[in-house]
């Protein structure tokens, strides 16, 4: 059995095609096969791949592109689409995370051919055969020019550069505690001092004191860090949901009772505006 792979770099990749060989014989599509990023066009090229491959599935990991590309590509084909998968076998019976990943749903799939996203950092990534990359030229050369309408224009890095939030190791986020975007200066301090990257609530990002690149959280960015650090943020269900793949998470708030405090590994009960300024001269002086 033939499945086909949207493959993306990067640990989502791995573990993208760790679900997929469970179906059978994989062969890949790049996400870069088609620069600029033009949805439509992988769209229509995936779906004459999987045509010619006869196969059983496409797969794509559950990021932002991905999951752009595959639904456009259900709708285009009439195929059942289920995003956020976490196991899925070929008789069509999958796991999907549902409600942010508070809950998981086992569903049968039905269609002779399934369309899925694999949920990020949600599945370990482990080893096996060499995929099979498809020759895409011939597809892309037969393109229609409507599937290149929707396409990026320009790139715009965000604030600070360098990794994104979802692969930054460490994220130092800052909720309504924090009080204003000037606030934010402690916070992006901290950040800096541990080489990672600043993250916030949605609140944040409602009021204007951060753009919305920054938001941790379900209609955010989902993030794994090594490490935490969550300053005045209560620990909403919304927020955690980005946040629950991180190895450790430090909380800093004022109310001992905050839903967060006991969430995490390690709290400290206090004014983040003082605790936070304190840690950055801690970590000056012991360098
Ligand atoms: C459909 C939907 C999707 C959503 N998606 C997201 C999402 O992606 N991400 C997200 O974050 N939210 C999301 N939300 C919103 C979410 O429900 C919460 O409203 C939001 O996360 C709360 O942000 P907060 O923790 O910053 O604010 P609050 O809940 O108001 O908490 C502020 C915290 O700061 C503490 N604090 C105040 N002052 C200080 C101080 N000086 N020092 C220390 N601590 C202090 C308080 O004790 C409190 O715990 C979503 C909501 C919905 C309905």
């Amino acid at each position: 059995m033939s499945v086909l792979v949207l493959m993306e770099d990067g640990d989502v990749g791995q573990q993208t095609l760790s679900l997929a060989r469970v179906w059978g014989n994989v062969h890949t599509v790049r996400m870069d096969a088609i620069t600029p990023f033009a949805p439509d066009a992988l769209a229509a090229v995936l779906q004459r791949a999987a045509d010619d491959l006869d196969a059983r599935a496409v797969f794509a990991a559950g990021t932002d592109r991905g999951n752009e590309v595959m639904g456009r590509l259900a709708a285009r084909t009439g195929l059942p689409f289920a995003a956020s998968v976490v196991a899925a076998d070929p008789s069509g019976s999958v796991t999907r995370q549902r409600w942010g990943g508070s809950l998981l749903e086992t569903a049968a799939m039905p269609g002779s051919r399934l369309l899925m996203s694999v949920a990020p950092y949600a599945i370990r990534a482990g080893d096996g055969p060499a995929p099979t990359a498809v020759d895409v030229s011939r597809y892309i050369d037969e393109l229609d020019p409507r599937d290149r309408v929707v396409q990026v224009k320009e790139h715009i890095d965000p604030p600070g550069g360098g990794v994104s939030l979802a692969e930054a190791k460490v994220v130092v986020s800052g909720g309504r505690g924090v009080g204003s975007k000037e606030g934010f200066a402690i916070i992006e301090e901290l950040a800096g001092l541990l080489g990672g990257r600043v993250g916030c609530s949605r609140v944040v990002t409602s009021a204007g004191w951060r753009p919305h690149t920054d938001q941790v959280g379900q209609t955010g960015t989902k993030i794994s860090p090594d490490l935490y650090i969550a300053c005045g943020i209560s620990g909403a269900t919304q927020h955690m949901a980005g946040c629950k793949g991180a190895k450790k998470i430090l909380a800093i708030n004022a109310d001992p009772e905050a839903p967060i405090m006991s969430l995490a590994d390690y709290s400290v009960v206090g004014d983040l505006k003082e605790v936070v300024p304190a840690i950055s001269a801690e970590i000056r002086k012991s360098r």
